[in-house]
Parts: structure tokens; C-alpha cells; sequence
């Protein structure tokens, strides 16, 4: 067998593919593999859209990350001569005494993020394709956006390959056996060795992490609707949304860059399993998201033009796994989803990269160990 490599990266999606490029770009000896051809729509980072926020309702403690992600994005952008990041500003619409507005707003003190706090009638004002409530209100933030998923991993991939990185499309892993000196992973088409593996494989995590960390996949549907006329829905003129819209439920919307404006339940999905996934669209699904749309938004068609189903894997918390097995240091573990973990893919990379080759994270990893999920002593 060939020398082992320094680090085999396990899925090459949102997460592995920026972990490949670090890596790469550090020189080390480094493995991409990925079950399918990468980006491809089987996962969770298909779909043509992502929204990137930083005043953060979930917490304060994803601002330092979102922001070093941010300029990670554009640099990628530059790097790989694509506009794969739109600047759009970001609204976080809810009631007041709500979960996202509040949270939207102490992440935004916390950080000294820019913001606006409005009220329904600044919204009607400003923002006539939010049909509100009296009692709604929303935090306004400059730095928010639209990335493109399928563009991000392509970009990095390609730029990755450049560098160095060994790419093995349609190549799952089946197990790891760990060995003193080595990990040794089986695949179909053999066997590979490296020193570290991360194991960043989405939706297919609770497969490869069955009694570590629980995981569940849910099942999502994304929608788009054209917009009766362009202006008011264009990207740029429109922000990004995210609209708490009963208590603790939520959807949220990425305004038109030639689709349709895409709109979609946060959560509220079945459960799933990545390789046995309903993709029909039940005509009650259709039913739900255009009595929605219909009470929420003004000036777009009846009925969706386009709608595609996507996967989350949600951790108990919804905060992501990031850091090592406790029982196998080897292993790095990258779970960074539960419907939120696209926009900081390139941080995590970058991450991921540092821990596989023994640096410091640089950021405070503690809300994401793996380990809290043990049975405590
Ligand atoms: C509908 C939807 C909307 C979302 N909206 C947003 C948003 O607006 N903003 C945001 O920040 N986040 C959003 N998210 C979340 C975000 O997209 C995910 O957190 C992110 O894409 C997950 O990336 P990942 O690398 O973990 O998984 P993926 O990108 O799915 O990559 C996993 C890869 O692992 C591969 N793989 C699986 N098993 C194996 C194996 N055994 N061997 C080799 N390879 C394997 C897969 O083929 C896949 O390519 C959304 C998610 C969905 C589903």
C-alpha cells in the first residue's frame, strides 16, 4: 500500500470540501472522498441558496465564527473567480417577546454588530413585501446575504486539487479500523491509510457515528415562487429572512437571483435516513407552504414554480459536533448542520485543519465538543 496520507477527509460537501482545501494549502499529504461526485444534490448543500446572518438569535458564541467566515467566503470568492457571496442585508422578523428578534438583537449588542430595530409600522414602510402583523417587529442587519452552495464547494474542490489534495469521487467510506500507527479506511475500491480522518459526511454522520453522538436526519422541502413583478423581490432590494412566525416556529426566505424568491419551513420536517428518503412532494406539503407565503408575502404567484427536498441532521441542542472522538483523538468529527451550518463552512474548514495538524482552533470550540453528549461521571 502506497505511504499513508497525513489526513483522509471523509465527505467533501459544505464542511469536507473547505477542511481539503485548508489542508491542501498547508501542503500536507491529504485524501478527499466522497460517496457521490461532489457538489451533487443528494445532501444538505444543494438547492442553489444559503443564507449568511451574523447577528445570531441561536448565540452570541457563533458571531466570531460567523464573521471569520465571512471574509473566508470573499476570499474564496476571489480565489476561485466567482461571486459566490451576495451582499443582501438580513431581516429577522417575530414578535417582540419572541425567541428571534430578542436573541437577533443581544447577539448584535454582544458584538457590536450593525443594526436597526423596526417596528411593524417602519417595516410597512420600508419592507412592503412583508405583509405583518401589529405586533410584529424585526432587527434590520447590514451583513447578511446569499451564498451559493453548489458554487462554494466546486470553488474549493477545484482549488484544492490545484494544491495538491488526492480527490476520489464515488468512494464511500464503509469503517475505520484504528490501528496503533495508522487509521485504515475501507472503501469499495480499497483500502487507503492516513495518520487523521475527519469525518465530515453530513447526513450520513449517524451511520458512521452510531453510539458517539445522536443525530437525527430531518427531512426539509425548499420552495420557490416567481414574483408577480421582478423589483421588489429582487436580491439586493429584498434581504434575506428569517420570521419567527408562531412561537418557536419559524421559515424563512432568500429573495430572487433568478429563480424565484426560495422560501421555506426552518425544522418542522419527518424524520429521515440519507439513503432512503421520500424526494416526492405530498400535494398537503404544497398546500402548507402556499397558506404561508399567502398570509406573509406580497407580490409573488400562488403557487411554486420549483421545490426540491434537502436534509438536516440535527444534534439534541442544534449546536454543531466539532472536535475529536473522546475515545479516538485520530478522528476529528464535523456535524455542523441541524439547518444552520452552511455559512460557516469556511471557518469550520479552516478549523478542522488547524486541529488535524495540532494548531490551536483559534476559536472556542467548547459548545461544539462531540464529548458533551457522553454520560457524565
Ligand atoms: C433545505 C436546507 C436549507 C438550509 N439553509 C441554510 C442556510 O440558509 N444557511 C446556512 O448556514 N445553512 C443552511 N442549511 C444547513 C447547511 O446547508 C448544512 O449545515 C450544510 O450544508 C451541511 O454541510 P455538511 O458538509 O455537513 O454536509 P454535506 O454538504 O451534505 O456533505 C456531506 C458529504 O458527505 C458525503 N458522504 C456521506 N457519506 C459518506 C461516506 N460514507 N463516505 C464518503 N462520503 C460520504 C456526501 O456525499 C456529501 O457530499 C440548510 C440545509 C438545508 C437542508
Amino acid at each position: 500500500m502506497a505511504r499513508p496520507y497525513d489526513v483522509a477527509v471523509v465527505g467533501l460537501g459544505a464542511t469536507g470540501s473547505q477542511a481539503l482545501l485548508a489542508l491542501a494549502r498547508r501542503g500536507r499529504r491529504v485524501v478527499g472522498l466522497d460517496r457521490f461526485t461532489p457538489p451533487h444534490a443528494q445532501g444538505s448543500s444543494h438547492g442553489r441558496s444559503r443564507i449568511i446572518r451574523q447577528a445570531y438569535y441561536e448565540s452570541p458564541a457563533y458571531v466570531p465564527l460567523v464573521r471569520d467566515a465571512w471574509d473566508r467566503w470573499e476570499a474564496l470568492a476571489r480565489d476561485a473567480g466567482q461571486p459566490l457571496l451576495q451582499r443582501t442585508g438580513g431581516l429577522m422578523l417575530g414578535p417582540a417577546g419572541g425567541t428571534l428578534v430578542p436573541g437577533a438583537e443581544a447577539s448584535a449588542r454582544a458584538h457590536g454588530l450593525a443594526h436597526q430595530r423596526l417596528g411593524a409600522a417602519d417595516l410597512r414602510r420600508r419592507f412592503p413585501q412583508f405583509q405583518v402583523g401589529d405586533a410584529t417587529e424585526a432587527l434590520h442587519e447590514p451583513m447578511a446575504g446569499i451564498l451559493d452552495p453548489e458554487a462554494c464547494i466546486a470553488g474549493a474542490l477545484g482549488l484544492a486539487a490545484r494544491a495538491g489534495a488526492t480527490i476520489l469521487p464515488e468512494t464511500p467510506l464503509t469503517s475505520i479500523g484504528n490501528e496503533p500507527g495508522v487509521l485504515r479506511l475501507a472503501t469499495p475500491s480499497g483500502p487507503l491509510e492516513a495518520g487523521r480522518v475527519i469525518l465530515a459526511a453530513g447526513a450520513w454522520m449517524p451511520r458512521l457515528v452510531r453510539g458517539t453522538v445522536p443525530l437525527a436526519v430531518e427531512r426539509q422541502v425548499m420552495w420557490w415562487f416567481r414574483p408577480r413583478t421582478e423589483a421588489p423581490w429582487r436580491a439586493g432590494t429584498a434581504p434575506v429572512f428569517l420570521w419567527e412566525w408562531e412561537p418557536g416556529r419559524y421559515f424563512y426566505g432568500i429573495p430572487d437571483q433568478g429563480a424565484g424568491v426560495k422560501v421555506a419551513r426552518h425544522h418542522d420536517g419527518p424524520l429521515a435516513d440519507a439513503d432512503d428518503v421520500d424526494r416526492t412532494i405530498a400535494p398537503a406539503e404544497r398546500a402548507d407552504i402556499r397558506a404561508l407565503v399567502a398570509q406573509h408575502l406580497a407580490g409573488l404567484e400562488p403557487d411554486p414554480a420549483d421545490a426540491v427536498t434537502c436534509l438536516y441532521t440535527n444534534t439534541p441542542d442544534h449546536d454543531f459536533v466539532v472536535g475529536p472522538v473522546p475515545d479516538e483523538p485520530r478522528v476529528l468529527l464535523a456535524s455542523a448542520c441541524s439547518g444552520h451550518g452552511f455559512k460557516f463552512a469556511s471557518t469550520l474548514g479552516e478549523v478542522l485543519a488547524r486541529l488535524a495538524c495540532d494548531e490551536p482552533a483559534g476559536f472556542d470550540l467548547a459548545p461544539f465538543a462531540p464529548a458533551r453528549f457522553l454520560p457524565r461521571r
